[in-house]
């Protein structure tokens, strides 16, 4: 049977650098995406010119509904999910006294409920078949804390602790699932910081540099590829040195 993998936010960012770098590795690629359908059917245009096969789907990744039925349209297309990555995210710049109860709600919603809502869609066949591969994108935030972020921030704690703990519980059936803690890396997302914190934000990376969404594409093949059949349960963080 062939690889299919669903990326989800892959219309834009990180999300699409993976989808190209798993469509480059012979996977048929699930690209979800918000809103931004055009971008999310030119990737796929863009791909299938290249002999890749991938599909755009549009669900909210908090919605289980919709969640599960974006993937089951990529499986009648290609056939199970063998690799999952839950990229989808979003961010916040305010201090935790202003925060909207929505908004808190909202982050834990798309970034640990949309992968509770993926994994569940995925986990039949990956149990039946002992084996599959899942990524979470968290953040280096995520495991260090950041002012102004603390719902962002806790909700991708949160994703660590579901990636640890669903490791230990899935291993036994032949499921790695691991998570990657990016740095700063240069999307629409990190421009929303404006130029003056990136700037300052790039001179304490002792790499001297932002990361590009390819960096993380390679780290999240890199763990999905059977070179890495011995690694689960791990925050690789890809940061260019930031919080060592
Ligand atoms: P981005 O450029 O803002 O792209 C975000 C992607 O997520 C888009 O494809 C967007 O879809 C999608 N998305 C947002 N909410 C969604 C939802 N509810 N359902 C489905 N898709 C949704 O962000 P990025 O910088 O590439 O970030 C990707 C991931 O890396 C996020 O989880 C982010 O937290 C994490 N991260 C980023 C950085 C960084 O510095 N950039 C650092 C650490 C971690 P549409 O295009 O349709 O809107």
């Amino acid at each position: 049977m062939g690889k299919t993998a669903f990326v989800t936010g892959g219309s834009r960012g990180i999300g699409r650098a993976i989808v190209r770098r798993l469509a480059a590795e012979g996977y048929a690629v699930g690209i979800n995406y918000l809103q931004a359908r055009e971008q999310a059917e030119t990737l796929a245009a863009e791909l299938q010119d290249l002999g890749c096969t991938a599909l755009a789907v549009q669900a909210d990744v908090a919605d289980r509904e919709a969640a599960a039925a974006a993937i089951r349209k990529v499986e009648d297309a290609f056939g199970p999910v063998t690799a999952l990555v839950n990229n989808a995210g979003i961010s916040q710049n305010q201090l935790f006294q202003d925060t909207p109860e929505e908004l808190w709600h909202r982050m834990f919603a798309v970034h640990a409920g949309g992968a509770f809502h993926t994994i569940q869609a995925v986990l039949p066949h990956m149990l039946h078949e002992k084996s599959g591969g899942i990524v979470n994108i968290s953040s280096i935030w995520g495991l260090r804390g950041a002012a102004c972020e603390v719902a962002y921030a806790a909700s991708k704690a949160a994703v660590i602790g579901l990636t640890r703990s669903l490791a230990a519980e899935l291993a036994p059936s032949g499921i790695r699932v691991n998570c990657i803690a990016p740095g700063v890396i240069a999307t629409d997302m990190a421009a929303e910081l404006g130029e003056s914190t990136l700037s300052m934000l790039r001179e304490q990376t002792p790499m001297g540099r932002l990361g590009r969404p390819e960096d993380i594409a390679e780290a999240a093949a890199f763990l999905l590829r059977e070179d890495a059949s011995f690694i689960t349960g791990q925050v690789l963080t890809v940061d260019g040195g930031f919080i060592l």
